[in-house]
């Protein structure tokens, strides 16, 4: 055991999985390191957050991903360093760990790009905490506005969300469902209209990587969901109850979603490379740094360079999963002394979802849908990503269910602090 080869991978999202699954046969040892223990489904965090999923359908357990590989183990720990050339990984909470190669699949975090406020009182999306976190808030507020009118009028209801990229108009069309179909009825002293979703967005348009008619589709589709659209205005600063923005507007709302910008995370900064947009790091067509044919690099943090296209990759799920799986297909052959290949992406379109039969769906050569087809098309290929086969299951059971009754399960509060 102590002489085989060992590979180290960082990050338990989908590029560190997709690694780890494809060196299951390998004749090496493997260490993923996450500081979570558990993997995220970061594509259905806004359901979470929006009651329409459980916590345990994004979340799955990273050791239990890997029962059957004999050659793995999973720790739970924070990486600190990466010194490249002593080819070593630093952690906060555990000793420092040799490779002779590395996946570095440690994702990306949010960006505020510095505005004032942000920090301190924006609901970022990027966690199943931040997820969490604002399903309790919203919950709180509207409860607590039913107690106290005063605070209806002050804006405890209207959530602002920033960016109307894929995240925003996801999380923007969930809450819509949730408000006008379930807290209407929770709360029917209430005014709808005193409870507004506004999303703000900097440029000229709804999902501005999609094409014009799905852009138009994706904006119809909100605003029939009484979502309202704020085109080509920019968020100055953020307070508690409210948003100010660059062009003098004040918004008042005590609830703000961000969902405007990624950097790659922080580690990268140490390790002396030069960075890309976005703080990522550029790889070759194998995937692996430059200088250090060891490393690879995959996923959100990574500046892949597309070997059909020439356009650098996305930073989506299914690019991370597809790079992370040849990241380790790649370690094994070598392994094998066998020749390895460059990464070629399979693009299966890019979608985004406003809410229940309403999505879009634009394929490479230019095709595109709308509507109950597109959902379908989008529940089918989530469905493919969610790591086990149970996750599936719960997320279907919890789909259909909402998506027969508009009702939500997970639509209580619980307060952990209570004796
Ligand atoms: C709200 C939202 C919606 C999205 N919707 C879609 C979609 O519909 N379709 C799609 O294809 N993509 C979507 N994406 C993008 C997709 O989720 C990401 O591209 C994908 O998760 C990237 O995978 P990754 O493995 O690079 O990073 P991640 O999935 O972020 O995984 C990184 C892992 O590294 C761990 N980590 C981070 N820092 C440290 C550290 N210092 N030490 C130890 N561990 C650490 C984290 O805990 C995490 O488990 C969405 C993303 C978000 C946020």
């Amino acid at each position: 055991m102590a002489d085989r080869p060992r590979v180290v991978v960082l990050g338990g999202g989908f590029g560190g999985v997709g690694a780890v699954k494809k060196l299951k046969d390998a004749d090496a040892d493997v260490l993923l390191v996450d500081k979570h223990d558990y993997h995220t489904f970061q594509p259905l965090l806004y359901q979470v957050a929006t009651d329409l999923l459980e916590t345990p359908t994004v979340g799955h357990p990273l050791r239990g991903l890997f029962h059957e590989h004999d050659n793995v183990s999973v720790k739970q720990a924070t990486v600190t360093g990466i010194d490249l050339d002593e080819r070593r990984v630093t952690f906060a909470e555990m000793k420092p760990r040799p490779y002779d190669y590395l996946v570095l699949a440690l994702g990306a975090t949010v960006n505020f790009f510095g505005v004032p406020g942000a920090d301190e009182h924006a609901f970022p999306m990027y966690t199943l905490p931040d997820a969490v976190r604002l399903k309790k808030h919203v919950l709180e507020r509207w409860a607590a506005a039913d107690k106290d009118p005063a605070l209806i009028e002050d804006g405890a209801l209207n959530v602002v969300v920033v960016g109307a990229g894929p995240t925003g108009v996801e999380s923007a069309g969930a809450l819509a469902e949730l408000y006008r179909a379930n807290l209407a009825e929770d709360y029917p002293d209430i005014p709808q209209d005193k409870a507004r979703i506004i999303v703000v967005e900097a440029g000229d348009a709804v999902l501005s990587m999609f094409k014009k008619g799905l852009q138009t589709y994706a904006k119809k589709a909100l605003e029939k969901r009484t979502v309202e659209i704020m085109l080509g205005e920019v968020v100055s600063s953020i307070e508690p109850t409210r948003v100010r923005l660059k062009s003098g507007t004040v918004l008042n709302a005590h609830t703000l979603i961000w969902g405007a910008g990624l950097q790659a995370n922080p580690v990268v900064s140490g390790l002396g490379l030069e960075l890309q947009h976005g703080n990522r790091i550029a790889v070759g067509p194998d995937l692996t740094l430059p200088d250090h044919p060891e490393v690879f690099v995959v996923g959100d943090i990574a500046w892949i360079t597309d070997t059909k296209t020439k356009t650098v990759l996305p930073q989506l799920g299914s690019v991370a999963l597809q790079a992370g799986e040849h990241a380790g297909e790649t370690i094994s052959r070598i392994l094998r002394k066998k020749k390895v290949e460059p990464f070629e992406y399979e693009d299966k379109g890019t979608m985004a979802t406003i809410g229940r039969k309403s999505a879009v769906v634009q394929f490479r050569r230019g095709r595109s849908i709308t509507g109950t087809s597109a959902w379908l098309a989008w529940g089918t290929v989530h469905l493919a990503l969610l790591s086990t086969g149970e996750d599936r299951a719960r997320a279907v059971v919890d789909w259909t269910w909402a998506g027969f009754t508009h009702e939500r399960a997970g639509r209580i509060q619980v307060d952990e602090t209570e004796r």
